[in-house]
């Protein structure tokens, strides 16, 4: 069986920087991609946000970029996928989709999250070219335009108080008649002028052929339906992190997340760290998970150099 000192299992920025960070630590990190190589970003066309790019860069070309710099210091990228995890002895195990068994003395998982979508397949086919789950990525295109924000709890509110900031508009979509969301942030989307909150209210359609020109509307108690004329959507009904592997192997929360200890990218498990989305549903940002992922390598460098392995 192949015996490694560090595997990282995502390919997304934190996968990617913690690979960069092991890497440089003589750590010879062996990572998998993962069924989505590239993870959320390979979804967005242009970042603005990340530090280093003042003109902008293309997600899916600035995560070529992330892995070809942790290929250049060494680490060995595989386009397999981990399909199952044994952390109960003092190394773990993992096994591949192609049935490679592998022993590794540290683990380092950054699977992501997913956003949820509403499955319609208008909302499939203009994702990208108007249709956005990430207000803080995408907001500034539809500055002074009108938007459609789908979802009623903390995330929706907050998005739709940071799209109010730019956009003429937002009509704020919830199924039901009042609002998840902490009843601080209620207060935020009430005392906001340009927000109209929808009640009872569904996307049914999202139209436009290559751009979103609008969005279809049904009262799903008066079964009423409407256009709103509008050049965005925003979909934030929640995101589901990618844990169902690790049920029952590590600790995660009551939604699913992988739990670290506070300042650290620790697990309960001795020697498996977590960065990035998978841990944390608050801020969801490339930089804030290449954060992390910098803070696994060093948490996993350390733990090696304390067993005498590094
Ligand atoms: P969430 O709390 O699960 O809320 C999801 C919202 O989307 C709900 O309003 C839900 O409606 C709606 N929804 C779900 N599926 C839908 C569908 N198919 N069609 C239309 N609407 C749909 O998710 P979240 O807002 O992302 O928050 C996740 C967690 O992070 C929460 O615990 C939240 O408090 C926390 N959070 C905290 C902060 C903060 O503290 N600053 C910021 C963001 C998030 P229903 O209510 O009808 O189910």
């Amino acid at each position: 069986m192949e015996k490694i000192k560090c595997l990282i299992i995502g390919s997304g920025p934190a996968g990617y920087t913690a690979a960069i960070y092991a890497a440089r630590a003589n750590l010879a990190p062996v990572l998998y991609t993962g069924p989505e190589p590239g993870g959320q970003l390979m979804l967005t066309t242009d970042v603005e946000n990340f530090p280093g790019y003042p003109e902008g860069v293309n997600g899916p070309q600035m995560m070529e970029d992330f892995r070809k710099q942790a290929e250049r210091y060494g680490t060995d990228v595989r386009n397999e996928l981990i399909t199952k995890v044994d952390f109960n002895g003092d190394m773990h195990k993992v096994v591949t989709d192609m049935g490679h068994e592998i022993e590794a003395h540290t683990v380092i998982i950054s699977t992501g999250a997913s956003a949820k979508w509403l499955g319609l397949e208008s909302e499939q086919r203009l994702m990208n070219k108007g249709v956005s789950a990430c207000a803080v990525c995408d907001g500034f295109f539809f500055r002074g335009q009108d938007v459609v924000l789908v979802g009623g709890g903390d995330t929706a509110a907050e998005e739709a108080v940071y799209l109010s900031k730019m956009c003429k508009k937002v009509h704020m979509l919830v199924r039901r008649d009042e609002l998840r969301a902490s009843k601080y942030m209620q207060d935020k989307v009430n005392d906001t002028e340009n927000i109209e909150v929808h009640w009872n209210t569904e996307a049914v359609e999202v139209l436009g052929k290559d751009l979103v020109e609008g969005v279809k509307v049904k009262n799903n108690a008066t079964n009423e339906e409407s256009v709103l004329e509008v050049t965005g959507m925003f979909v934030a009904i929640g995101h589901k992190p990618n844990t169902s592997m690790f049920k029952g192997t590590i600790d995660l929360n009551e939604v699913g997340y992988i739990v670290t200890k506070p300042d650290s990218a620790h697990t309960n498990v001795d020697g498996v760290f977590a960065c990035g989305d998978v841990q944390d549903s608050v801020y969801r940002q490339a930089v804030t998970a290449a954060g992390t992922g910098c803070m696994a390598a060093l948490d996993a460098e350390r733990f090696l150099v304390k067993k005498g392995i590094a």
